[in-house]
Formats: structure tokens, C-alpha cells, sequence
């Protein structure tokens, strides 16, 4: 075992890399290729229509890894509110070892979850979030920087203050999202103090994720410009990829007389937003993506992935070594 991390023994995985959940795309087919590749693979609980479809979702990735892979729970605004108690009872039912969750008020959710002794690994974009989760009893904290993709949050603070501020104020271990691809990203992570990383974007472009193959090469093609933020004004900012549709949705965002966010509505729809991922076209809906879509130059298996990931944070953790001598004893 070459990453030996607060998170690789907790979660009993190898290398310290989650795929964070990723609304339409957290599905089996990811999960499972990330676990096997000795990651830690997330179903996204909201992408099942309904909290027996997740039940059915864990059981399809159970036959597809033997490793372990968990269910992430997000707790945002919705056009339609799910049963988020219910999905929760499915992850204690079906034996779920780790959860992540995101979003507000998580407090009874992650109550539950822990009843039943599931490691949860929470999100947050504020140190004064992530202190109130510690005070929920969460195990670990995900730092999301304001480079992610989906809810940035308000705060605008980008991963080299934010995981600073963990490590000086948290104690609870953290890992760190948002911003991150490649190995050299995760050594520069684990030197500012977090047990490992949260992959979304980087993961969506895999041969695996099970979305249209125009999207990946779309992604390919894109630069760190190539993102925009949407609902600020209703304290809901989402980082998405910037096409048409975006465009418009800030347009009515800007000019609205009346604020109401009805008026953006059918523009940010997730069922929209998730038809893109099946037809291929990039422009038809809206979809998430970080501002590392700009380091993005390929479309590997998850186990090239993961297995260049580990090598280019070795390289970067050795090469760092060649920039101190320490002084021999006289
Ligand atoms: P949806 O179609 O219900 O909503 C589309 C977007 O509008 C989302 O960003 C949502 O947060 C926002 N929204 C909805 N009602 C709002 C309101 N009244 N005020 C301000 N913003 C509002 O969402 P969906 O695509 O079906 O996704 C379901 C949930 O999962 C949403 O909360 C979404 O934000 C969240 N999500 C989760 C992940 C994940 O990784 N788990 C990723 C992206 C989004």
C-alpha cells in the first residue's frame, strides 16, 4: 500500500480519491469502476427517482465491486422535495458503510445515519459550516472550494485559503474537493492537510461514466473559462458549464423585475439538464462542471486514472524532497 491516510483506513480503500456524487451521473456503472480501482465510488442518491430504485441501484453495484463504494445525499432546493429520510433508511437497510451528504440543514439526516453507525463525510464550502457538522457528529469533512463544480455556496473561497482554514480550525479529518484532476493536485492537497480528495468533473470524463460520448469530448475541448454561476440571487450559486442555455438563464437572472426564481426555472430543470448527458448535446439543458474542465485532456478508464494519479502524486511528493537538504550532523 503506497497511501496510507486518516481516509484509506477508515474506508478501507488504496488510494485516497472519492468521486464525489454527481446528479445523472453517479450511477453503478461509475461507482464501481472507481472502487475497483481502489477509490471510493458514490451512487447519488436524487438521480434514483425513488428510494426503492436506490435500493436497487446498490444491490446492481454490490455484483459489479467487491469493494466498498458509498451513497451520496444532497439536501438542496428542489423543484420537487424527495423523502430524503427514506433514501437514508435505504443506504441503513441495504448495509451502506459511507455516505456523503451536502447541503442544509442536514442535522436529522446525518442523525439517522449515524444511528446506525455509517461514516458520514460531509460537504461544506464554510469552515463555519463544516463546524456545525462537526457538531452534528459527522466523521469527516469535504472542503469544497469555490473552483468545484454544482453548489459553490456564497463565500467564494477558493481551496488555498479554505483547506489552510481547516487545517488550522478543524478537528475533524478533511478531505479536499473542488479543483482537483491529477496527482500533482492531490500531493499539493495532502501538503496542505487533507486525507485525500473528492474528483466530480475529472471522473464524468472516464470511459466509464455513463454519459454521451460528445459530452466527454466536450469536456476535453473546454478550458478553466469555460464555466459560469448561476442563481446567486436567490443564494443557490451553481457553478455549470457555460453553453447556451446558461447564458440565458443569467440573462433573466440580471434583468428580472420580479426576482422570482420561477422565471429561471425551466432553464436550471435537472430533468433538462440530464437529457444532455443522453443526447449528447451540450447545449440542451444544463450541467455541472468545476473549473478543473480545464485540465482535462483525456478520456481514460478509471484504472488508468487512478493508477496515473498515484504515480504523478509520488513524482510531485519526491520531487518536492530534492528542495530540502537537510544539514549532516558534525
Ligand atoms: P431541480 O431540477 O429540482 O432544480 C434545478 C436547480 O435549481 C438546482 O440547482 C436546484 O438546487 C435549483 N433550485 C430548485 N428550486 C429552487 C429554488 N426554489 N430556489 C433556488 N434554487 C432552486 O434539481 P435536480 O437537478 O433534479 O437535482 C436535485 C437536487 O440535487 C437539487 O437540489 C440539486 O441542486 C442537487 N444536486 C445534487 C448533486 C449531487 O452531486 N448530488 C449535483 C447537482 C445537483
Amino acid at each position: 500500500m503506497v497511501f496510507n491516510t486518516e481516509l484509506t483506513r477508515q474506508l478501507g480503500i488504496k488510494v485516497p480519491v472519492i468521486q464525489g456524487g454527481m446528479q445523472w451521473v453517479g450511477y453503478a456503472e461509475l461507482a464501481s469502476a472507481v472502487s475497483n480501482a481502489g477509490g471510493l465510488g458514490i451512487l447519488t442518491a436524487l438521480t434514483q427517482p425513488t428510494p426503492e430504485d436506490l435500493r436497487k441501484e446498490i444491490r446492481k453495484c454490490r455484483t459489479m465491486t467487491k469493494n466498498p463504494f458509498g451513497v451520496n445525499i444532497t439536501l438542496l432546493p428542489t423543484m420537487n422535495a424527495p423523502p430524503y429520510g427514506e433514501y437514508a433508511q435505504v443506504c441503513i437497510d441495504e448495509g451502506i458503510k459511507v455516505v456523503e451528504t451536502a447541503g442544509n440543514s442536514p442535522g436529522p439526516v446525518i442523525k439517522l445515519l449515524k444511528s446506525a453507525g455509517i461514516i458520514i463525510l460531509h460537504k461544506c464550502t464554510t469552515i463555519r459550516h463544516a463546524q456545525s457538522a462537526v457538531k452534528l457528529g459527522v466523521d469527516f469533512l469535504s472542503i469544497d472550494g469555490f473552483e468545484c463544480a454544482g453548489h459553490v455556496g456564497e463565500s467564494d473561497i477558493t481551496n488555498f485559503i479554505l483547506l489552510s482554514r481547516a487545517r488550522q480550525s478543524l478537528k475533524v479529518p478533511f478531505i479536499a474537493s473542488g479543483g482537483f484532476a491529477d496527482g500533482q493536485g492531490m500531493a499539493a492537497a495532502l501538503a496542505l492537510g487533507a486525507e485525500g480528495i473528492n474528483m466530480g468533473t475529472r471522473f464524468m470524463c472516464t470511459a466509464e461514466a455513463p454519459i454521451h460520448q460528445n459530452i466527454k469530448k466536450t469536456i476535453v475541448d473546454a478550458s478553466e473559462h469555460d464555466t459560469e454561476l448561476v442563481l446567486r440571487r436567490w443564494k443557490n450559486t451553481s457553478r455549470l458549464y457555460k453553453n447556451k442555455v446558461v447564458e440565458e438563464a443569467v440573462k433573466i437572472e440580471k434583468s428580472s423585475q420580479s426576482g422570482k426564481f420561477e422565471e429561471v426555472a425551466p432553464y436550471v430543470s435537472g430533468k433538462r439538464g440530464r437529457e444532455v448527458f443522453i443526447n449528447g448535446d451540450k447545449d440542451f439543458g444544463v450541467w455541472t462542471a468545476g473549473q478543473v474542465i480545464g485540465l482535462i485532456y483525456d478520456i481514460p478508464t478509471c484504472e488508468q486514472l487512478m493508477r496515473r494519479i498515484e504515480n504523478e502524486a509520488i513524482e510531485a511528493i519526491e520531487r518536492s524532497r530534492k528542495y530540502y537538504q537537510p544539514q549532516s550532523k558534525l
